[in-house]
């Protein structure tokens, strides 16, 4: 199973600013001071080795759009943020213009940051493609062709080329789409959410963003740790301190890197990707979350290590 994240931030899409550019060149200077390189491949080795991530690289501004290669022709899309842009001219250049496919897309939720990323997705526009769109909500072809309706946008969901179809499922019923199996949950959050839980060949990789944890809920939380159980990576929504997530900013519908840590150690999951950034945090935020909720995984550790790490767009992952 491959994974690859295409876009990470919750919310709105964000970009560096020239600000923010520049500050990274002053801060890589300030680093090579007194270094002197007698080649390129020197400053490559320098940069790739000896810079922090959040100096050398960003974490990147696209929303919500991982995907999951399980094998079958086209990987499994979890959700179509902007981050489905470069994803869809990636999935054309792959096949070409003329080679038609079918893409499995499941839905957390049909807010604009996790769908606005589909009238860019080019095979959308190719004759012969077929898109299945999976979803636990009834309302989901609805929210797709309304985000096309005039006057948001000027192509409407009819003049679409592809084959576009809808499947609704009940949370908690599995399902097999080509060979893998599938299973969702439902999430807290406005509207509901719903996470997903691929297996194929002994490897399992679950998806669940916009979704809130609540501290009492012990019984949701169990069946959360069940959902996770065993999982090679879990994708976590991670969006803001847990102290925000239970006082300024409860009941907005999201959780936090401790309770991610606090879940999948009890579900001995194997690694946790914090995930759906806060669009106003900068790379060194993000950077410096990573590394408490990693000491905070060292301090709480029972007998089951877990690896955590935070997603970036671009990132790829091998389980
Ligand atoms: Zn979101
Ligand atoms: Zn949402």
């Amino acid at each position: 199973m491959k994974v690859r994240f295409w876009g990470t931030r919750g919310s709105l899409p964000v970009a560096l600013t020239a600000k923010d550019v520049r500050q990274k060149v002053i801060d890589a200077l300030k680093q090579s001071n007194g270094k002197t390189f007698a080649s390129d491949d020197d400053i490559v080795s320098f940069v790739d080795n000896e810079l922090p991530f959040e100096t050398k690289a960003c974490f990147g501004g696209n929303t919500s759009c991982v995907t999951v290669d399980v094998g079958f022709d086209t990987p499994f899309i979890c959700d179509l943020g902007s981050g489905a842009r470069p994803l869809g001219n990636a999935m054309v250049k792959r096949f070409g213009p003329k080679n038609p496919q079918t893409y499995h897309v499941f839905m957390s939720h049909l807010h604009w940051d996790h769908i606005m990323g589909f009238p860019f997705f080019v095979p959308v526009y190719i004759p012969g493609n077929k898109i299945i769109i999976h979803s636990g909500h009834s309302e989901v072809e609805f929210a797709f062709r309304r985000q096309q309706g005039e006057p948001s946008f000027p192509v409407t969901f009819e003049q679409l080329a592809a084959n576009i179809e809808f499947q609704v499922h009940e949370p908690g019923v599995p399902f097999e789409v080509e060979g893998t199996k599938v299973l969702s949950i439902r999430q807290k959050h406005g509207g509901d959410s719903y996470g997903w839980r691929f297996e194929k060949d002994g490897k399992s990789m679950v998806y669940s963003t916009d979704s809130e944890h609540k501290i009492d809920d012990r019984e949701g939380q169990e069946a959360f740790v069940e959902f996770f159980r065993s999982a090679d990576l879990v994708v976590f929504d991670a969006m803001y301190s847990l102290l925000d997530s239970i006082s300024v900013k409860a009941d907005w519908g999201h959780s936090s890197n401790i309770f991610g840590v606090a879940l999948c150690q009890r579900a001995e999951a194997k690694t946790l990707a914090l995930f759906h950034h806060e669009p106003i945090f900068s790379d060194a935020h993000i950077q410096s979350v990573l590394l408490e909720t990693q000491t905070f995984e060292e301090a709480t550790r029972g007998m089951h290590e877990l690896n955590v790490i935070t997603a970036y767009d671009g990132l790829e992952l091998d389980l």
